[in-house]
């Protein structure tokens, strides 16, 4: 199950479960949309992966299944992410 993770990991804007701004790659790393292929061309800089939209999930599971809170900010070098990546 996706964690749904609250924010984007690089600038810390808030993604919540209905985001339509929400991007994820493989590994559920979470970037608002305006970083993921402004700043890092679509390209996850932890892994090298690639984004997709992430599904919204549904609210009548929200008490279920609930989204993460744990906010994980990790800022990139976007300088040495293009480079690395040929970008
Ligand atoms: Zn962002
Ligand atoms: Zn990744």
């Amino acid at each position: 199950m996706l964690e749904i993770r609250p924010t984007c990991e690089h600038c810390n804007k808030a993604l919540p479960f209905d985001s339509k701004e929400a991007v994820i790659c493989t590994f559920e790393c979470t970037y608002c949309a305006s970083c993921a292929a402004g700043l890092f061309k679509n390209v996850c800089p932890n892994c090298g992966g690639d984004f997709t939209q992430r599904p919204k999930r549904p609210e009548h599971l929200l008490d279920k299944y609930p989204v993460s809170k744990t906010v994980i900010y990790n800022p990139k070098d976007v300088g040495a992410h293009l480079k690395k990546y040929n970008l």
